[in-house]
């Protein structure tokens, strides 16, 4: 819903010239500059109140009802805006302060400017982030079963940490039925594990495969253990 700029006019009280209040030009005096205010009969502010759009002649602030209601109201531009419309929130927006902390982009947060002009960004950042838990989830699974370790408590203390979600389920559907699904990231993580298990074939080196593999994951994905 859209607000109707002559509403806002009157719930502020702006003074108008009572000449023009059913014109569709409304004459008013100037709410940001204040030029106007001892100028009897002199209305410098101009709106339309079809278009809800205003004009000063004075000072040239203009905008749209947005602009006039955050000014009045003293409140940022995008709340008012927020007010009337419910537009889909992008991706980026959807991420929680948490999921934001992973990628290194809270702080981007607290001002809303910034932080749009970095959405591709951060979309593109938290993609690669859950790509990377994925890779590293998988392959400590492949790596406990390969090698009968016990993966578990790494396996639990990265799905309780990673912020990514639905990270178990999609992982274990990965595991199950690479030969049908074909993620690349699933491909990818096997494939790293079964080269790493090429090069240290001996039991008592099983460990540090088990290390070398998480290690290089790790810079895509936080490892708790
Ligand atoms: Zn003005």
């Amino acid at each position: 819903m859209q607000p109707d700029i002559m509403t806002i006019v009157s719930e502020y009280n702006l003074e108008i010239n009572p000449r023009t209040a059913n014109k569709i030009q409304v004459e008013a005096k100037c709410p940001f500059c204040h030029g106007d205010a001892n100028k009897r009969r002199k209305y410098k502010f101009s709106i339309n109140a079809e278009m809800h759009v205003f004009r000063c002649w004075l000072c040239n602030a203009s905008g749209y009802v947005y602009d006039l209601e955050a000014h009045l109201s003293n409140k940022p531009y995008e709340e008012v805006r927020k007010k009337y419309t419910k537009r889909k929130l992008r991706k980026a927006e959807k991420l929680s302060p948490k999921q934001l902390e992973k990628i290194e982009k809270r702080h981007l947060k607290v001002d809303y400017e910034a932080f749009k002009q970095q959405f591709t960004q951060i979309e593109k950042e938290w993609d690669d982030y859950c790509l990377g838990q994925k890779r590293l989830l998988l392959s400590k699974i492949l790596l406990g079963h390969v090698l009968n370790l016990d993966m578990m408590s790494a396996i639990y203390a990265q799905v309780e940490s990673s912020e990514v979600p639905n990270l178990y389920s999609e992982v274990i559907h990965e595991y199950l039925h690479i030969e049908i699904t074909k993620k690349s990231w699933a491909i990818e993580a096997r494939a790293s594990v079964k080269s790493l298990l090429q090069d240290y074939q001996s039991e008592n080196e099983h460990t540090l495969v088990a290390v070398l593999l998480i290690r290089h994951y790790k810079q895509v994905g936080r490892l708790q253990q």
